[in-house]
């Protein structure tokens, strides 16, 4: 069904994009022109957090081709993991007059001001991906079934280690990473994770060696790699002197490149060595490779093609006084309302099924892996 959906969105997308393209040039900022023909439904502001990761570049350029193609104009803005800056440049597409707002928030509890300029200028909200929190002023929320990405992690760990099926029993060492603490999504991914490790940790066949199990203890501030690796290298020289650590669980392919590093340093990966278990999340290029490589060991892969055209969809039927269309009424309360959300499923990808999930699917070129 979402699949039909998506193959008919694309061929209206591509015939309407040919239509449109011509008159559309492109600015150095990455939006479109103001002069010329005013594009239907005038121009749609996209806020996204950082360059520094490859899903966040894609997932602005296929919003803003999406948003195109159905004749609307934009303006992408990247907030380089500053709260501040984001909220500025926010409020500058508020005074540009945009018709609604696209974003990807760095600190889910920064943009309660201005979130109410943008309603006081009529301005809808979509939140993508990750959930602005504790203001009305969001409209809806586009992303994916957050806790099963931490169930994959959670399972695929597990599995790895035979604790699953019960051909071993353990008592193997476990590590856990979290993402950004003022990111919402963080707690999601991490509660699905934990569903399904805690019971192991609780029958002593999974030892968290740092004793650092608190989702407060393992966060890692703005997803940054370098500062996992930090942490791994502590936590090795710390607690790891005679033992060996069998499992990591990671949240995002950048953090898990971090822990790799650490590990590698500390002789992980000889053979004498083995690697652990090193889960990731977003099927970024570099950990495809590393897993090709037999070093970390899968992702989570989410396709942000989907999630792109989900987002353009909600503003398209919102600015035509349409209902967008939502698969979840319930889950995603912000603090101040629950925001209704369509959630896309999320899949795990290893080095069985990479060329299918992510080479195959047009995701990933092949040629970028080698
Ligand atoms: C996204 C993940 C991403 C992480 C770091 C999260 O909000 O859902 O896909 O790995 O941010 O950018």
């Amino acid at each position: 069904m979402r699949n039909r959906r998506a193959a008919l969105a694309a061929i209206a997308g591509a015939a309407s994009l040919a239509l449109t393209l011509s008159a559309c040039g492109q600015n150095s900022e990455g939006g479109s022109e103001e002069s010329g023909d005013s594009a239907k439904g005038g121009t749609i502001g996209i806020a996204m957090p950082t360059k520094s990761s490859e899903r966040w570049i894609a997932d602005g350029n296929n919003v803003k081709k999406d948003l195109e193609s159905k004749g609307y104009k934009t303006q992408l803005v990247y907030g380089e993991d500053d709260p501040d800056q984001q909220v500025s440049q926010i409020e500058n597409l508020i005074t540009q007059g945009v018709k609604a707002l696209i974003v990807a928030a760095i600190d889910n509890k920064s943009m309660n001001n201005v979130l109410q300029q943008a309603k006081d200028a009529n301005i809808p909200v979509i939140s993508y991906d990750r959930l602005i929190l504790g203001t009305q002023n969001v409209d809806y929320y586009a992303s994916f079934d957050n806790e099963k990405v931490g169930e994959l992690q959670g399972t695929y760990i597990v599995e790895k280690l035979g604790l699953k099926d019960g051909s071993k029993k353990g008592p193997f060492n476990i590590e856990l990473f979290a993402g950004s603490n003022d990111d919402n999504n963080t707690r999601y991914f991490f509660q699905g994770a934990m569903n399904v490790l805690q019971p192991y940790i609780d029958k002593k066949q999974l030892v968290v060696r740092s004793g650092q199990t608190k989702l407060n203890q393992v966060t890692t501030l703005r997803w940054d790699g370098g500062t996992a690796q930090k942490r791994m290298d502590d936590i090795l020289t710390s607690a790891y002197k005679t033992e060996r650590v069998d499992a990591v669980l990671s949240p995002y392919d950048g953090i898990s490149i971090g822990i790799l590093s650490a590990l590698k340093s500390d002789d992980y990966g000889s053979k004498s060595k083995p690697l652990p278990v090193v889960t990731g999340q977003d099927a970024e290029v570099a950990s495809v490779k590393s897993i090709i490589a037999d070093q970390q060991s899968m992702t989570v892969y989410k396709d942000t093609r989907e999630l792109a055209k989900v987002a353009s969809n909600m503003v398209d039927a919102l600015l035509n006084d349409k209902k967008p269309e939502v698969n979840d009424t319930k889950t995603y309360d912000n603090g101040a309302k629950v925001v209704p959300a369509y959630l896309l499923e999320p899949v795990a990808v290893d080095k069985g099924n990479y060329q299918k999930e992510v080479v195959d699917s047009g995701y990933i070129k092949e040629s970028d892996l080698k």
